[in-house]
């Protein structure tokens, strides 16, 4: 068989997962919590499936789970997207990426994105043809230079993906950062994915940016975004994306021969969580800045170097003073004789600094976090 995808293996999330339980190892790899989502949450769960609504959902989503999206979209970006032509809800974020990137992209296009990005844009953007143009961003800030971005584009550029909050480097866009995307791109006919799963994990005191909080990038721009980080309930699978309306049918004519439509019941219940206890995701950075801090506290008497993070539930860590390993060998051998499970940075972009900087998911109970900083801190 001759490979679509040669250059790809497992994702390394299945990896590090594998080789944690393998070692018995505390799991800060792959990301997820450790602990349940709402029980408010379960129970409507539990009453739609009681309830019968146990068939296909509409291709496009459950009308009263597009009406809350929209409404929760006006009170946080101050827009509302509209129900029926630009809200389609999704098996997860990744669903929602791979339909946008196949409806959009062409054979011979090129796709900005940033380095280090998502493990999943780039696979997506090469099954469609597309030639991948990466902008390096540097630690410990990973900030944007515009200069450089604006020299990356050209007549053959199609699409520019983002992330914000950003995994792996838990840094966040400013609503300045999407002004100047839209002066780099304004005069060519561009589009933006902007995936914001984390939109709800960010720590800065002006909140989220969001590219729809931005009146005229949102009119070329996919967001997304996932319950599965909101609701601590990664193994839902249901996310969502918001485009405009000839942008949304390129998508759906994807989306319906990819999964056609998502689990019903769960859909409903959380259509019920977004509308009747919003106070979930309105405390939610609250409840992870506590996480964070507890565990870079835990980690002062460490030898590793934390990194500034400002969202997500993702925190960078330098180990030079540590080992000399490479960031994938320090993986292996951190889950095997610390007994603590992290990713390698390398795999989300292939620049010098990645080889000696690891990602520790914090989406953990307080127990979990401090028995890992206690093994952390102890090498
Ligand atoms: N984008 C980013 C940046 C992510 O971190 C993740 C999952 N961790 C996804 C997309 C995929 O989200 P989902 O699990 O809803 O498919
Ligand atoms: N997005 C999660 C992470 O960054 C993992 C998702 C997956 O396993 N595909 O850890």
């Amino acid at each position: 068989l001759k490979s679509k995808l040669p250059a790809l293996g497992t994702t390394i999330f299945s990896q590090m997962s594998a080789l944690a339980e393998q070692y018995q190892a505390i799991n800060l790899s792959q990301g997820f919590p450790d602990f349940d989502g709402p029980e408010y949450l379960q129970g409507r769960l539990a009453y739609h499936v009681a309830q019968g609504a146990n068939q296909y959902a509409p291709m496009t989503g459950v009308v009263a789970l597009r009406e809350a999206i929209s409404e929760k979209t006006q009170a946080c970006y101050d827009y509302a997207p509209d129900v029926n032509a630009e809200i389609t809800v999704t098996a997860g974020a990744t669903e929602a990426l791979y339909a946008a990137i196949t409806a959009l992209v062409r054979s011979g296009d090129e796709v900005i994105c940033f380095d280090p990005s998502y493990d999943s844009y780039a696979p997506a953007v090469e099954l469609s043809g597309g030639v991948l143009k990466r902008i390096a961003l540097q630690p410990p800030e990973f900030t944007i230079n515009w200069e450089q971005f604006a020299a990356l584009v050209s007549e053959r550029t199609r699409l520019v993906i983002l992330n914000t909050p950003h995994n792996p480097t838990a840094t966040c866009w400013s609503a300045d950062d999407f002004a100047a995307l839209w002066q780099a791109i304004k005069e060519r006919n561009i589009f933006v994915l902007s995936d914001e799963v984390y939109e709800h994990i960010c720590f800065s005191h002006d909140g989220h940016a969001s590219v729809l909080a931005h009146p005229q990038l949102r009119q070329r721009a996919v967001a997304v975004s996932s319950f599965g980080k909101t609701y601590h309930m990664t193994g839902w699978k249901v996310g969502y994306c918001i485009a405009p309306a000839e942008i949304s049918a390129e998508i759906r004519k994807v989306h319906q021969y990819l999964t056609f439509s998502v689990n019903t019941p769960a859909q409903l219940a959380l259509a019920d969580m977004l509308r009747y206890a919003p106070e979930h995701y309105q405390q939610l950075p609250h409840f992870y800045q506590a996480k964070r801090d507890r565990f870079i506290k835990a980690l002062a008497a460490s030898r590793f170097k934390i990194l500034p993070c400002q969202g997500t539930y993702f925190l960078l860590a330098d180990y030079s003073a540590i080992s000399d390993l490479d960031d994938v060998a320090f993986c292996r051998w951190l889950t095997q004789e610390a007994g603590v499970a992290a990713i390698p940075l390398s795999v989300f972009c292939d620049q010098p600094f990645a080889h000696r900087l690891i990602r520790l998911c914090f989406a953990k109970q307080d127990a979990t976090l401090d028995a890992a900083a206690q093994r952390l801190v102890s090498l």
